[in-house]
């Protein structure tokens, strides 16, 4: 006789740790662990939060596994007093907490799970697979800081979920820039209410638009394909990728492939636009460098802007930008620069420049300067977000019409 094997639906994300429940950190796992189940085709039903707290992780734990085929947890796996997930996992399922290695007997691991190896890290990873109030179930546990427990869920942990679920997706992503969500989901909608076999989810952020097109996989086939196409037909030039790269990846990687330099003149954005590039790996190939430039006398000194176009038409005009691009380009030697001036706010805003006005100059080698003006809506950050993204985009507009 084979036995059947256990299969997950529906799972429950319960982050672990007092620093999260008095709001010092922000619960970034359960955010991406919540898109990883997704991408594996398990629903999850809940999200839920407890401090440090033997009786009432114990509690919480308990009830999750009640209503859930998967737990995951994350936090409380280090060696210290306060780390008690692996002890109260281990008490539920009354498992032995067994040192991984003799000589050094921290961090501890339940007896009979599956270990997951720490890359950046000591606290492993593991995933108990053993009946609880008599049905089978998955309790998972991850360790808190998201820069041990993502790469440990990518590398590892996923593959081994996977073999649980009763089916199988394709996801792809097609992303867009320089179009709002509400005017895309329009755009999108006959396509999206059409929808049957292939599903077509969007979601936005500041720095996107994305359209999830899913499919689940019966027969093998992939239909994904005719959906793609016609998103792509439908937003044209607004379409960056089609896959899993974000804006700055497909700006440098179209920058490498042409061996191109950019360089930025930043205003408003303060270094911004220089750091999400170089938040890329493999940036020293294509960011030359950059100038903050906050007030008009490093404008002048770094820039080489003129005192007369800066009191004849004030730092955020279209003059100033595209002079201060050009000041960078030839500072830099760069083979496009880009500038940013803008108004940030709260504060600042005139009738004339009201707060979320910014241009964006662009200089390049052996063409015409070009300028562009833009009226961004929101908070301070969140108008010197745009405004780099704006810029990237530019770049990434101009490169692809080379
Ligand atoms: P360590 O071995 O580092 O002690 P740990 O598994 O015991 O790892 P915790 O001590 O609970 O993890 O948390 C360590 C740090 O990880 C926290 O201070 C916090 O910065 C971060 N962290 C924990 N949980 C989360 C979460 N849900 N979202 C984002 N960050 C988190
Ligand atoms: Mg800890």
């Amino acid at each position: 006789m084979t036995e059947e094997p256990f299969v997950i639906l529906r799972a429950q994300i319960l982050s672990v740790g007092t620093e999260l429940l008095i709001g010092q950190t922000l619960d970034t796992n359960a955010h991406f662990l919540a898109q990883q189940l997704t991408e594996l085709g398990i629903s999850t039903y809940r999200h839920s939060l407890v401090g440090d707290n033997e009786k009432r992780l114990e509690e919480d734990m308990k009830r999750a596994l009640q209503d859930n085929d998967l737990v995951i947890t994350t936090g409380g796996l280090g060696p210290t007093e306060d780390d008690v997930t692996a002890e109260v996992a281990c008490g539920i399922f009354n498992k032995k907490l067994i040192p991984m290695d003799e000589v050094t007997p921290y961090p501890a691991v339940p007896e009979g799970a599956i270990i997951f190896q720490n890359d950046n890290g000591s606290a492993p990873g593991s995933l108990i697979l053993a009946p609880f109030e008599g049905s089978m179930k998955a309790l998972l546990l991850l360790p808190g800081p998201p820069d041990e427990m993502e790469p440990m869920f990518s590398n590892y942990v996923k593959d081994e979920l996977a073999r649980h679920t009763p089916y199988s997706f394709i996801h792809r992503y097609v992303r867009l820039y320089g179009i709002g969500e509400s005017q895309a989901e329009r755009m999108a909608h006959d396509l999206i209410t059409f929808q049957d076999e292939v599903t077509i989810a969007p979601y936005a952020s500041p720095t996107e638009v994305i359209f999830r097109v899913s499919q689940r996989i019966a027969n093998g086939e992939d239909k994904t394909e005719p959906v793609v196409q016609a998103l792509l037909s439908l937003f044209g030039e607004h379409v960056f990728e089609v896959g899993k790269r974000p804006l700055e990846q497909v700006v440098l990687d179209g920058l490498l492939r042409r061996g191109l330099k950019v360089a930025f003149a930043e205003s408003l954005t303060g270094g911004l636009a220089a750091s999400t590039l170089a938040s890329v790996p493999g940036a020293s190939e294509v960011l030359a460098g950059g100038f903050i430039t906050y007030n008009d006398a490093m404008k002048q000194r770094l820039l080489g802007v003129s005192p007369k176009l800066l009191s004849e038409y004030g730092a955020v005009s279209e003059e100033v930008a595209r002079a201060m691009a050009e000041g960078c380009r030839l500072k830099t030697g760069a083979d496009i620069a880009v500038s940013f001036t803008g108004i940030a706010g709260p504060t600042g805003g005139s009738e004339k420049t009201p707060v979320g006005t910014v241009w964006i100059g662009m200089a390049e080698k052996d063409k015409d300067t070009q300028s562009f003006v833009y009226h961004f809506t929101g908070l301070r950050n969140r108008i010197r977000l745009r405004a780099v993204y704006h810029g990237l985009n530019l770049i990434r507009k101009r490169i692809e019409s080379r």
